[in-house]
């Protein structure tokens, strides 16, 4: 009898040789029925796999984000079968998952159309009511090698396996693909799916072999999450922030620089909000603020490091003969101001903030908007301390970063700690250090966080910190990230209390990130509705007839001396036409008066998203506009 731990540490005796299927009967109908694949000793296989010895088993269902990802990639060899049966000629390629779906890549001469795309989901249906199980094969390298000659992309796709056994899968009528699994136990067990489009790609992304094409598909555990994510798709396209950029005139893009924004009054306006927040927070947390040079001598870029990890994304001139460098970073130049005098220990932690301007080449295809641009503002800041202050100094940026987040109305965030890259520079030693610093730290927080293994920046592991907006994508926005090395090669030292020399710890950090695309994300989190205190414009007057047109302008001059972002629409429009003229400008609030208010020395106060109009005292309506902004208010309604 084997024995069978569970994830919630309890034991199980077993049959020796019971599959995972009837190891989720055992335990329990619910969860037979709801067992999409299983997890024993960490490795994810099919329901049908055998237990034979004492191993840990974790039943995973649709809740978990590997079912989800099983049944995502199950339902991608369903649409293969879809398309081999109308197009009996396609060669399949590959099919794995995406975020939220999965394509297939198939070779096949007659182009898909968007109209045959019901045809492929009809199928697929026929094939789902059938419900017939996904059923392994095993075979050596070599015998699959055999069976499989003449098809160049599954021969491939074996040769790039080390795997000696290969695994093909069948469904259906007889349709098989090589595939190393697992996969949903039936046809039936996929939940809600849609094929989405037809792009063109290139096998291995190689443009000098034959285009293939690439069929996109989605698939949720139910009707309902299919149609909540289709639903979040089209808000999605509405929120666009490049296509509300150009309607509310917040910043342009012109070829004469590709990737380089150019901000407009009014996004300027936002642009500033923010850093005049941020510098405030930053000040209230003990930070200095620096500003250093665009171009520097090339030199100081093979010093740092850049030059031989970076060299292929930066910007060069030369000019008198010497070669110089666009900074891609702003640390080199901050190594410099920080060499420029003596240092003790008694200054430590040293928190040194600059929001650096930094150039990046990007490939022309991955820029979108403000969301990849090849030059931004970086609310960068570096801190110098002592070994023993790694921890305490980690836990104030979380803090910081926190705060700074819920200001602007991100409430759902994550943490992802990357360890040491395959490329890299400096010992294991030092790696080991620094990444125990910043575990210590999120523990002390009691912050969960996922570990990216390799992931880390080439000179020292990080943290990331990523926010979920309003349509539940997720952004990755500030980071961590220690660096033993950089002090080194720069040869920056401090007194220690023995009156010794030591090189510091250095933390990068940046909460933000680029202030470009954080932008970006603020338009699209809010569709262009600002809070209050962001808004370039907060209030605008709007006088019923030509009649209070005088009282407007009272009102207006009002307005303007609580330093509250205004103006007045006195055109001879209907009242209603500047209304809607204000709306789709997506003004906060809107003053509209008329004789009535006037005689009253009030305003009818229509806010944005609200449904009720309300007339109060313009004092008092100064009073909340005002409280609102300086409280940084998301919610508009008073
Ligand atoms: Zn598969
Ligand atoms: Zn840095």
């Amino acid at each position: 009898m084997a024995k069978v731990t569970l994830p919630n540490g309890s034991i199980l005796g077993i049959t020796d040789g019971i599959t995972a299927k009837q190891l989720a009967e055992q335990i329990g109908p619910a969860l037979a029925e709801a067992a999409i694949a299983a997890k024993v000793n960490g490795e994810l296989v099919d329901l049908s796999t055998s237990i034979t010895e004492d191993t840990d088993v974790q039943i995973i269902t649709l809740k978990d984000e590997e079912g989800l990802e099983v049944m995502r990639h199950s339902c991608a060899h369903i649409m293969a079968e879809a398309i081999c049966n109308i197009w009996p000629t396609t060669k399949l390629v590959y099919g794995p998952t995406v975020e939220d779906g999965f394509y297939y890549d198939i070779d096949l001469d007659e182009s898909i159309r968007p109209d045959d795309l019901p045809r492929i989901e009809e199928k697929m249906h026929e094939i789902i009511e059938a419900d017939s199980p996904f059923i392994r094969q095993e075979m050596t390298r070599a015998e699959a090698l055999t069976k499989l000659a003449g098809d160049k992309y599954k021969v491939d796709n074996i040769n790039r396996t080390d795997s000696d056994v290969i695994s093909f899968y069948s469904h259906g009528d007889g349709f098989e693909d090589l595939c190393r699994g697992p996969h949903v136990p039936s046809t039936g067990k996929v939940g809600s799916f849609k094929i989405m489009s037809v792009a063109g790609a290139y096998w291995h992304g190689d443009p000098t072999q034959k285009m293939l094409q690439r069929v996109y598909g989605t698939a949720w555990p139910t009707k309902k999450e299919l149609n909540e994510y289709l639903l979040r798709l089209e808000e999605a396209k509405k929120r666009d922030h490049r296509v509300l950029g150009k309607q509310l005139d917040l910043f342009s893009f012109n070829e004469a620089g590709p990737g380089f924004a150019f901000i407009h009054s009014r996004g300027m306006i936002i642009w500033n909000e923010i850093v005049d927040y941020c510098r405030e927070v930053h000040n209230r947390f003990g930070y200095q603020e620096i500003k250093t040079p665009i171009i520097l001598n090339e030199q100081l870029w093979h010093k740092s490091g850049h030059w031989d990890n970076y060299k292929e994304n930066m910007y060069f001139t030369n000019f008198d003969g010497v070669n110089y460098a666009v900074k891609p970073m702003n640390c080199p130049g901050l190594c410099l101001v920080y060499k420029t005098r003596q240092h003790s220990y008694r200054e430590f932690p040293m928190r040194i903030a600059e929001l650096g301007l930094v150039h990046r080449h990007e490939a022309s295809g991955v820029m979108h908007g403000l969301f990849r641009v090849r030059q931004f503002t970086q609310d960068d800041a570096h801190i110098f301390c002592t070994p023993a202050q790694i921890e305490s100094e980690v836990i104030g940026v979380i803090e910081l970063t926190f705060e700074i987040y819920r200001a602007f109305g991100f409430e759902d965030f994550h943490i992802e700690l990357s360890t040491m890259p395959e490329k890299h520079i400096g010992s294991d030693e030092i790696w080991e250090t620094a990444t125990s610093a910043l575990k210590v730290a999120l523990e002390h927080k009691m912050i969960d966080y996922k570990i990216n293994p390799g992931d880390g920046a080439f000179y020292g592991p990080k943290i990331d910190f990523h926010i979920r907006d309003c349509l539940k994508r997720s952004w990755q926005l500030g980071t961590i990230q220690l660096d033993f090395s950089m002090p080194q090669r720069f040869g920056m030292v401090y007194t220690d209390e023995d009156n010794t020399e030591k090189n510091p710890v250095m933390i990068h950090r940046a909460v933000l990130g680029s202030f470009e695309r954080f932008i970006g994300i603020l338009i699209e989190h809010y569709g262009g509705n600002l809070p209050l205190w962001l808004s370039p414009e907060q209030v605008r007057v709007l006088p019923i007839s030509e009649k209070t047109n005088d009282y407007a302008k009272v009102i207006h001059d009002k307005l303007k001396e609580a330093q509250l972002r205004c103006s007045c629409n006195l055109s001879d429009e209907k009242i209603n036409a500047k209304i809607a003229k204000a709306h789709s400008e997506k003004l906060p609030l809107m003053l509209v008066v008329g004789p009535r208010e006037a005689q009253s020395n009030t305003v009818n106060v229509r806010i944005r998203g609200e449904k009720e109009n309300k007339t109060i005292k313009i004092d008092e309506f100064l009073k909340i506009a005002k409280d609102k902004i300086s409280d940084k208010e998301i919610n508009l309604a008073f």
